[in-house]
């Protein structure tokens, strides 16, 4: 198979791995609406623990998932949302895939007159990924 981008050679790894690359978690079925097109049935299942997803959040990140979706029901009745939500945020590298031109402007800088004193660096291009 010819991988024709790193989105390819993302979803060729998970894969190969069994690794989710992307996740849907929904934190409540609770919700004080009952919308007609609702594909949750809104019986009470019990809900994860605050520690319960971050521990989920950290094993994400651990094995490489790309993409979390935070859903619900209703998630605003979680009072612990936002924490959640930080908790998971604090885990993203950069909320993007890296581009070509990440790396192109990162060698033009080294090859322009800005960067004439530099002898020496390791110029990470990763989008924060090594200081996770
Ligand atoms: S979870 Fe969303 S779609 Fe379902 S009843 Fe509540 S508001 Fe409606």
């Amino acid at each position: 198979m010819v991988e024709t981008s790193i989105m390819d050679a993302l979803i060729r790894r998970t894969t190969e791995n069994h690794l989710p690359i992307t996740v849907h978690v929904d934190l409540t079925y609770r919700c004080n609406e009952r919308c007609v097109h609702c594909y949750l049935d809104h019986n009470d299942y019990g809900e994860m623990t605050t520690k319960e997803i971050c521990t989920l959040f950290e094993d994400l990140a651990e094995i490489g998932t790309l993409f979390l979706t935070i859903s619900g029901g209703e998630i605003f009745l979680r009072k612990d949302f936002f924490e959640l939500l930080e908790y998971a945020r604090r885990r993203t590298p950069w909320p993007r895939l890296g581009r070509p031109e990440d790396i192109a402007n990162a060698a033009v800088f080294l090859a322009s007159d800005l960067a004439t004193y530099i002898t020496a660096a390791n110029l990470v291009v990763d989008g924060g990924w090594l200081a996770r």
